[in-house]
């Protein structure tokens, strides 16, 4: 009897995970005398993993994990080591901009890999971009698994139209490469030498400086929300998720009231995203949460000192940056880094999650590297909520938590070892941890050769 139930529980193990290894579930590699924090809940820290395939077998005990070991097993100790899901990065520019430091797409991903990114999504995909990202990805030289985001219109505000409904939403168009979304511009972005669009209405434009008024004063959001509506019906209809990018308030309330009229008091099934959030008044906040509309924010962000301080001069600075108003008004939000626009350090989620954690800090700034100040104590979150933010509502935002975004059996081995646990140590103290190892579906993709 117990043998008929203990039978029937391997079966139901089986359909969720370890199907294709046969009645005997070994594991190829164990990694064990570790800290094994699986981002399902806080308090879910066990410590070993076992991986079969490209998926998790089982997370538990050493003694547990070693059960499932044989002669050919590959066993990993792990020294103690802090491991955590790869570290996902929904808005970076790996693919299309990755020349702006200097590299390839090839050592892009590398960079990525040494910072514990397994995932990565590229927003800003062109129809010659995405046939290079097929090529690179068919050439086995994916090395991260990307997400692309395929241009609705241009950062410049052209409009491409529905070019991208020719491929599949959310289908996996080659190994590691899965089309994730339909990007579009709220606002221009960077465009020739012009300054970026940031759009203020009428009440926050009255709070610029007289200088951010000459700057600011004139510029409007890009499309109508009427327009904006019609792109995200579109694209809605076709199955493809949209991610609007937009920095002013008046970017922010466009982009709210495309996606509820969209979505005509549907369900946000598609997970619908807004990028960069800079600028959110108080009566936009709640609409976030009421719509359940990704927001996708940069800690690390383009606070240039001379922008916000001769620019801006806000008067009402309890408008910038509120994450943690976002993340307790229930929104589901998720940590970017943007890069290569930002600082060359901001694609180290351990960097970006210091500047969640710490006011006035250097990590939230870049440009003339002078603390910005305007990260104030009331909106600091905790490292949980921060690496949640980059582990699984990054994945949420995605459509990969399914199978990305916490470390539980059955899904696919993306994990990264670091050298302590981000949870515990002094905020000050978080970009000293360095990077050990990190590992995609179950492949070791890079080692720090110092461990
Ligand atoms: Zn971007």
């Amino acid at each position: 009897m117990l043998r008929a139930i203990c039978g029937t529980l391997i079966a139901i193990g089986c359909l969720f995970s370890i199907c294709a290894r046969g009645e005997e579930a070994s594991a190829d590699l164990v990694l064990y005398n570790a800290r094994v924090i699986t981002m399902t809940s806080p308090n879910d820290v066990h410590e070993a993993i076992a991986i079969a395939g490209d998926r998790i077998l089982h997370v538990g005990s050493t003694d547990d994990v070693l059960s499932l070991a044989d002669a050919d097993t590959h066993r990993i100790n792990t020294g103690g080591r802090t491991i955590l899901p790869g570290f996902i990065d929904p808005h970076t520019h790996l693919l299309n901009d990755s020349w702006m430091q200097g590299l390839s797409p090839v050592e892009a991903q590398v960079l990525a890999l040494w910072n514990g990114i397994t995932t990565a999504a590229n927003l800003y995909t062109t129809p010659d971009g995405i046939a290079d990202s097929i090529e690179l990805a068919q050439a086995g030289d994916l090395r991260v698994r990307f997400s692309l985001y395929l241009i609705d219109n241009t950062s410049c505000g052209d409009v491409l139209g529905n070019w991208y409904q020719q491929y599949e939403p959310l289908a996996e168009v080659a190994p590691r490469l899965s089309i994730g979304g339909v990007k579009i511009f709220a606002e221009t972005s960077v465009c020739e030498d012009r300054p970026i669009g940031i759009s203020f209405t009428e009440p926050l434009r009255n709070t610029l400086s007289p200088a951010g008024r000459e700057w600011y004063g004139d510029v409007r959001p890009l499309l109508t929300a009427e327009e904006l509506e019609r792109v995200v019906r579109d694209a809605s209809q076709a199955g493809f998720p949209v991610a609007i990018h937009a920095i002013g308030d008046g970017g922010v309330q466009v982009s709210l009231d495309a996606i509820s009229d969209a979505l005509d008091g549907g369900p946000n099934v598609l997970r619908h995203a807004i990028l960069h959030n800079l600028f959110i008044r108080d009566d936009l906040l709640p609409r976030y949460a009421e719509l359940d509309i990704v927001a996708a924010i940069e800690s690390v962000t383009p606070c240039f000192v001379p922008f916000y301080r001769d620019l801006l001069r806000l008067e009402d600075k309890h408008i910038v940056r509120r994450w943690r108003d976002l993340v307790e008004s229930g929104a589901h939000v998720a940590a970017n880094s943007d890069w290569p626009w930002c600082a060359e350090e901001a694609i180290n989620p351990l960097f970006r999650l210091q500047a969640l954690m710490v006011p006035d800090n250097r990590s939230a700034s870049y440009g003339d590297w002078e603390p910005c100040g305007l990260l104030p104590e009331d909106q600091l979150l905790t490292a949980w909520q921060g690496l949640r933010m980059m582990t699984f509502e990054a994945a949420y935002m995605l459509h990969r938590d399914h199978e990305l975004g916490t470390l539980e059996a059955g899904k696919l081995a993306d994990l990264v070892v670091l050298s302590d646990n981000p949870l515990s140590v002094h905020p000050d103290n978080l970009t000293a941890i360095e990077y050990v190892m990190t590992m995609v579906g179950g492949v070791i993709e890079w080692r720090n050769p110092e461990f």
